[in-house]
């Protein structure tokens, strides 16, 4: 806290995470002696810089742009771009932090990083975000790299985003480096399924949770926050699976629909004509649309997936969804729920699934993404699906694993820490004090 004053975020991720880990420590008291945690809290290196633009009126704007490369234990840092106006240090630090993590626990190859800036997509023509992008990836690109740093999209930043970045890249460096971004276009160094894979993963994932206890997604109402990528395709791969869906948000309000969510139409509205949520209640009048998002968890479901933004379970959320008999809770965006809606989770048996484990589909089809442009080849949809699905199963299982040998048996929050710190702590210690 003294180190990192004001930066709020932050320190929730790392208090998650380090309250999870005591009892490692106490079995291995080698982490303590070469200071493990002490270094893993601290980046490698924090890059911030200015980002001037000039937006269609000819004035010149400036935002600010940052990259967080957090940890290169066991990879090149990786992690995704947000463009939101929120985004400051604690957001990144937060997000790179919770990023080393979720990366060891996905198998791959692949370290902690985050990046973005307090650029604002909303109301911004075509030619005001490529020129942002542009200018973003000039002073980025200079610190990325294949084998350096590999990042990805995150809130605000899709294919869109992702092509005019990877054309200033491949402009400043002289050279197709595809591997050099993830999330690119199919055409041009894309992997097949990286658009669904955080969503699906999530859905993937809590389909084994519920699984071991003898349940089923087939059947039950959903709830899914956010309208963007994790939310659409966790909708998608839920509906395939028998669920529901029957409520959906954005950052304005949310819509109830009672004959369930028609998924055509948030895609058409969100992907192709870049609309508000309320626009979905002109075609189906059945739907309900309610102004602000937090009541979204009051309706009531069997399975809620926060997948918009931090925070944005609170207690009172919680015990809403709790009182209206939830079974569980993925979390498909980074820390959606507080420290007192996981406590409150936990207090009454609900399944909970940590965005760590539970979303890292996204950046695990990534890693597939870059061992594609390194054998300069490309997957089929149903390879890549399966090895996502695989990866899942196998996070769960490292994750359920990890729990019961560190005595909290399916406590996923303290199992997915544990699992994925050790194999970083090793990699760290093997290469000295660096
Ligand atoms: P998108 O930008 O595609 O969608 C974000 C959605 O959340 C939109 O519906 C947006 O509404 C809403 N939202 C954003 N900020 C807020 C806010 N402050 N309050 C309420 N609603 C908000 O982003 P993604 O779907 O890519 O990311 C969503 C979450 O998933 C993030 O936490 C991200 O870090 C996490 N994640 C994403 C991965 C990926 O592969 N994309 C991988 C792993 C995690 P509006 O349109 O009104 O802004």
């Amino acid at each position: 806290q003294l180190r990192n004053p004001n930066e709020e975020e932050f320190q929730q991720a790392v208090k998650e995470v380090l309250d999870s880990l005591v009892p490692v420590l106490v079995k291995n008291p080698i982490y303590i002696k070469q200071a493990v945690l002490e270094r893993i809290i601290e980046p490698e290196r924090l890059i911030s810089f200015r980002v001037p633009w000039v937006n269609d009126n000819g004035n010149i704007k400036v935002n600010r742009g940052y990259r967080v490369q957090f940890n290169s234990a066991i990879g090149p840092y990786k992690g995704g771009l947000r463009f939101h106006p929120s985004v400051n240090t604690s957001i990144i630090k937060f997000l790179g932090f919770e990023q080393i993590f979720k990366n060891s626990l996905t198998g791959q190859p692949i370290g902690g990083g985050k990046g973005g800036s307090d650029f604002d997509p909303k109301g911004k023509s075509d030619m005001e975000i490529m020129r942002f992008c542009q200018s973003f990836m000039t002073e980025l690109s200079r610190h990325i790299g294949p084998d350096i740093d590999v990042p990805a999209g995150d809130i605000g930043v899709g294919a869109r985003e992702i092509g005019y970045m990877f054309g200033q890249y491949k402009k400043l460096k002289g050279a197709y480096e595809a591997g050099v971004l993830t999330g690119k276009g199919i055409g041009y160094g894309g992997s097949l399924i990286r658009k669904e894979a955080t969503g699906y993963g999530l859905v993937y994932f809590v389909d084994e949770m519920l699984k071991a206890q003898g349940l089923s997604m087939n059947g039950s109402t959903v709830v899914v926050s956010g309208s963007g990528n994790v939310s659409i395709y966790a909708m998608e791969k839920a509906i395939q699976f028998g669920a529901k869906v029957v409520a959906c948000s954005d950052s304005s309000g949310y819509v109830y629909d009672p004959n369930g969510i028609n998924l055509d139409t948030v895609k058409r509205l969100k992907e192709v004509e870049n609309k508000r949520m309320f626009e979905y209640v002109k075609e189906h009048p059945d739907a309900i649309y309610q102004e602000g998002c937090s009541g979204i968890w009051a309706v009531p479901c069997d399975i809620a997936l926060p997948c918009a933004t931090q925070n944005e379970i609170n207690k009172e959320a919680a015990e809403m969804l709790v009182s209206n008999g939830v079974k569980a809770v993925g979390e498909g965006a980074n820390m959606p729920s507080t420290q007192e809606a996981i406590d409150s989770f936990m207090d009454h048996h609900v399944l909970f699934a940590p965005a760590k484990a539970a979303n890292a589909g996204g950046v695990a089809v990534s890693a597939l993404e870059m061992a594609q442009n390194s054998a300069r080849l490309a997957w089929t949809q149903e390879e890549v699906d399966r090895k996502l699905r695989d990866i899942m199963k196998d996070i769960y299982s490292k994750s359920m694993k990890a729990s019961e040998d560190y005595d909290a048996p399916g406590n996923l929050v303290v199992g997915a820490n544990i699992a994925g710190f050790v194999k970083v702590a090793d990699a760290m210690i093997a290469q000295g004090v660096i």
